[in-house]
């Protein structure tokens, strides 16, 4: 089965609700249900845009989907400054990313809430993007891929083939993210091609052939072509880029 390809925006602490509904406008106005036909987009605001996102969609009928940037592993209660899944749900969130290198770098997020955080999005008919990636010194030393691997297996621990073939997994190299050093095409096929032999090994070809990987790192339109071109791209996460509703739009065409 062919994969549809999947770009997803992720806005990081950028953009307040009246800029969320100017991004969203534009990129709606400049793609064509033909650009949809080929990619489904998302787009990944702060927490305090979704409501406003969510009126926009619904009320024009939006093709263009959303999700969270991270979600809390408890379902309700005593967590101040937390979101559950439940609430994205309830504001019409299909995707949420888990593990993001920032949320690993700046807030200590490691295998095992990664791990959590999967398992109650999937409790809250919310699609996981999954991130996952190295930094320079693991790359450097060549333990890029046993790195990812071990991040991979970690947060699907205990999680049912059914849904891990629902998953969406980000392969994100810590430094390409907003570096403006991209992966080459080769670089990320390496990575992405090795998630997918791992995924066929726990879970079988079946869900290996259906989960959507992606790329992130610093793409553009101006590359994003290459990283396209690779067997085991389904798409790509994109952060800085994502803010320019012209460059995102032409990144969902594959530039
Ligand atoms: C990201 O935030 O996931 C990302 C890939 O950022 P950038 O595209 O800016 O490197």
């Amino acid at each position: 089965m062919a994969r549809k390809p999947l770009f997803a925006g992720n806005w990081k602490m950028n953009l307040n609700h009246l800029e969320a509904i100017n991004l969203v406008q534009k990129l709606a106005f400049t793609l064509t249900d033909r650009d949809y036909d080929k990619a489904d987009v998302a787009v990944i605001p702060p927490f305090t845009d979704l409501r406003s996102v969510q009126t926009l969609v619904d009320a024009d009928k939006l093709r263009i989907v959303y999700g969270a940037q991270d979600l809390s592993a408890h379902d309700s209660g005593a967590y101040t400054g937390e979101i559950c899944g439940s609430m994205l749900s309830k504001l019409g969130c299909t995707y949420v990313l888990v593990g993001h290198s920032e949320r690993r770098e700046y807030h200590g997020e490691a295998e095992a809430l990664c791990n959590a955080k999967v398992k109650a999005a999937f409790r809250h008919s919310l699609t996981p993007i999954l991130c996952i990636g190295e930094g320079l010194p693991v790359r450097q030393e060549g333990r890029h891929v046993e790195h990812t691997l071990a991040q991979l297996d970690g947060a699907l621990e205990g999680v049912p083939a059914e849904q891990v073939k629902t998953i969406v997994i980000a392969y994100e190299p810590v430094w390409a993210i907003g570096t403006g050093e991209v992966a080459t095409p080769k670089d990320a096929q390496e990575v992405c091609g090795a998630i997918r032999t791992r995924l066929a090994e726990l879970y079988g070809d079946d869900v290996a052939s259906v989960v959507r990987i992606l790329y992130g790192g610093s793409v553009k339109s101006g590359n994003v072509a290459g990283i396209m071109a690779e067997a085991d791209i389904d798409g790509a996460l994109v952060g800085g880029a994502s803010l320019d509703a012209g460059e995102f739009a032409k990144i969902c065409r594959f530039g």
